[in-house]
């Protein structure tokens, strides 16, 4: 790929699927701000890594922006949250996530001040690498597009992990999610800037913005601020076929390196570290306004969904809080409510849960958008293996879940699965792959703890 001109070459990785992409509902439309929620309901723990302990209490006074929560030994990997409104604290209580358990949230009730808590804005080009990384973990930074790792983590990889190149992730893949593209048209200029602090803190030359070639239309917005940044001799444009899952950090590392993220390994392993498009956007917004993570645009779709948006919202805002002229669901129609896509998203009882940093997208799917069929044996038909991105073994994994035999799961390369889905939307049996790789990997990680323990 050559650098300072985009590559119009179209890459891919091998396999994979090439799924209906279901986003004409909110392809192309603004983001819309979402009129100021009377409550929010803000989850504690949105980060992957140690817990938070609540630093409010009912009855205190919360600006927006300000800190609410935070753990104990901030020196862990662990990210703070903050109040999205300014308002009155209600309660500290368990309610449901959108990972379908309870866990502590902070309920504020809005006063309508608008009062913020920002911090300084600082320059990344002005201060020290710690000071950097203090801020992006002082923002409560999380990466946008999937488990909620913490960014200042990410971006600070050991010594021994050299990285050479860094990857802003824009592929957007999932069917129905419109989120990144909306983001890169309506902040391009954040987004570069994001990506140079980001290249600044690591120290990384060369990047490339990766995106499906059905964003095509973003190039020359995107050329022009990489030329007004005077970024054209490191950052480079790659376009990467429409195939799902075109933006898992394995694949998009691969379309546009040709590296290969060794089996147990991470992006760091092949010289590369991944972030989603929505995250740099965010440290920008951290060090330029000093705004901490307490927005998150999503795309809210699907046939139950009246009025299909992409929409800005306050983290700890739930749908049916919203009014009706914004956001119409006609609850007669809904059957099934995901949170994220419908390959990777979770799927959910009620639309009364809380919009997290990590809530990419909300999608209210019809009968005739889903199917729910009974599970019958397996065939041995091996479309799972032939379509795994990963080349992993998704029959024999089962196979070894079914019996209980964890150690036959992991020989077939369950914790190398990035619980892409595909396996099970191509099985013809229609087997739950994906669901129990999920539960076996955490019964895995349980287990390994234990062991460590011990
Ligand atoms: S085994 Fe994992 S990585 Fe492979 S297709 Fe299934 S879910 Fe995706
Ligand atoms: S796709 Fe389904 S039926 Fe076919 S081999 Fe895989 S698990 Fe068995």
């Amino acid at each position: 790929m050559r650098f300072s001109q985009t590559s119009m070459k179209v890459s891919s990785f091998k396999r994979g699927l090439k799924l209906p992409t279901r986003k004409h509902a909110t392809e192309g439309k603004p983001v819309e701000l979402v009129p100021q929620p009377k409550t929010v309901v803000i989850p504690i723990n949105q980060h992957f890594g140690a817990p938070n302990r609540s630093l409010v209490k009912p009855g205190d006074t919360v600006k927006r922006g300000q800190k609410i929560a935070e753990a104990i030994n901030p020196g862990l990997m662990t990210v703070p949250v903050h109040a999205s409104i300014s308002g009155v604290v209600k309660k500290v209580e368990p309610r449901l996530q959108s990972n379908n358990n309870d866990g502590l949230c902070v309920i504020i009730e809005n006063n309508e001040t608008n009062e913020t808590a920002f911090m300084p804005p600082l320059d990344v080009f002005a201060c020290s690498r710690e000071e950097a990384l203090a801020r992006l973990r002082e923002a409560g930074l999380t990466g946008m597009g999937g488990a909620g790792f913490p960014t200042h983590v990410k971006l600070s990889p050991p010594l021994n992990k050299p990285i050479d190149v860094f990857i802003a992730d824009g592929a957007e893949c999932e069917p129905y999610l419109t989120t990144d593209e909306a983001v890169i048209t309506e902040k391009p200029d954040l987004l570069i800037k994001g990506l140079a602090i980001a290249m600044k803190i690591t120290g990384v030359k060369r990047s490339i913005i990766g995106m499906e070639d059905n964003k095509q239309r973003l190039i020359p917005l995107l050329e022009q601020e990489i030329r007004l940044a005077g970024l054209t001799d490191s950052v480079a444009i790659g376009l990467c076929k429409t195939r799902y899952p075109q933006g898992g950090e394995k694949m998009l590392i691969t379309t546009l390196t040709g590296r290969e993220v060794p089996s147990g390994g991470l992006p760091m392993d092949a010289g590369c570290i991944v972030q989603n498009v929505g995250t740099l956007v965010a440290i920008a917004e951290a060090f330029i306004q000093g705004k901490p993570l307490i927005d998150r645009d999503l795309t809210v779709s699907g046939g139950a969904c009246k009025l299909p948006k992409n929409i800005r919202a306050p983290i700890g805002s739930m749908l049916p809080d919203m009014p009706k002229e914004f956001m119409d669901i006609d609850y007669s129609r809904l059957k099934k409510i995901l949170f994220g896509g419908p390959m990777m998203g979770t799927a959910v009882s009620t639309v009364m849960i809380p919009i997290q940093k990590n809530t990419s997208g909300i999608i209210l799917m019809t009968q005739e958008e889903t199917y729910i069929d009974r599970e019958s044996p397996c065939i041995r038909c091996g479309r799972c293996l032939r379509n795994c991105p990963c080349h992993l073994s998704p029959a024999l994994m089962n196979i070894g879940l079914e019996a209980g035999d964890l150690d036959e799961a992991l020989r077939a390369g369950l914790m190398d699965c990035i619980e892409c889905g595909s396996c099970t939307y191509m099985c013809p049996a229609r087997i739950k792959l994906v669901q129990r790789f999920r539960v076996g990997k955490q019964r895995l990680r349980a287990r390994q703890a234990a062991a460590k323990k011990a």
